[in-house]
């Protein structure tokens, strides 16, 4: 496994939680580092400069929020927030802190394993755009501008291509709104969420084999989108 043996730090409070969690990244052979409160996940993570952070919000010192922007002022690690906090506000306030993806309570560990996996790969090849994404029956060559369905060319305007890039510099993980509207079309954009929803619909049509079944350009709901692509052949 090209992915085993990173350093994964655990900042959660609740023990058992902790426990359960650091015990399953081990059994995958991650070296694990555990921080029992806010405080001491700001200095482990300068300290260890793990691979991936996982970052609760309820913590006792400080909100793990805290830590998201602290990680942030020197690191671009992917963080995975894991908390109960399950309102979209709760969630759009952690990827605007920084966060990359967002596990709620109660979670299953095979999911927040495969969330790591994605955050790993990313970290690993942090601006993808070389190479042609793989999405289903499409494939969209970001270097040469070019989007291809079943073998067919497709016409993909500049705005869609930027908004693909953008995506696909996060792929598997989540972009947040005002990420996905600030890159593509601007900081005088942040509240246009209508533009998102008009051009992914775009994107659907024109790249997904079944676009009222996305499996590709998937919804976040209230918080943004994430693009899965196929593993390159
Ligand atoms: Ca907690």
């Amino acid at each position: 496994m090209p992915e085993a043996r990173a350093t994964i730090l655990v900042v959660e409070d609740d023990p058992e939680i902790r426990r359960f969690v650091c015990s399953a990244l081990a059994a995958e052979g991650h070296k694990v580092v555990e921080s029992a409160n806010a405080r001491r996940g700001a200095i482990d993570a300068t300290t260890h400069r793990p691979d991936v952070a996982i970052v609760d919000l309820g913590l006792p010192d400080f909100d793990g929020l805290e830590v998201i922007r602290g990680i942030r002022r020197w690191s671009p690690m992917p963080v995975i927030v894991l908390s109960a906090r399950s309102r979209e506000h709760a969630k759009i306030e952690a990827f605007d802190a920084g966060a990359d993806d967002y596990v709620t309570k109660p979670f299953g560990v095979g999911e927040l394993l495969a969330r790591v996996r994605v955050a790993l790969r990313h970290a690993v090849r942090p601006a993808s755009g070389e190479g042609a994404l793989r999405l289903g029956p499409s494939t969209i060559d970001l270097v040469a501008r070019r989007a291809t369905r079943d073998g067919a060319e497709v016409h993909l305007t500049p705005t869609e291509f930027r908004l693909v890039g953008c995506l696909a510099k996060h792929a598997g993980m989540v972009v947040s709104h005002k990420q996905l509207l600030g890159e593509v079309w601007g900081p005088t954009h942040l509240a246009d969420t209508h533009y998102l929803r008009i051009y992914m619909k775009q994107l659907r049509d024109k790249l997904e084999a079944d676009p009222l079944r996305p499996r590709h350009f998937i919804t976040e709901t209230g918080v943004g989108y994430r693009l899965l692509a196929d593993d390159p052949a």
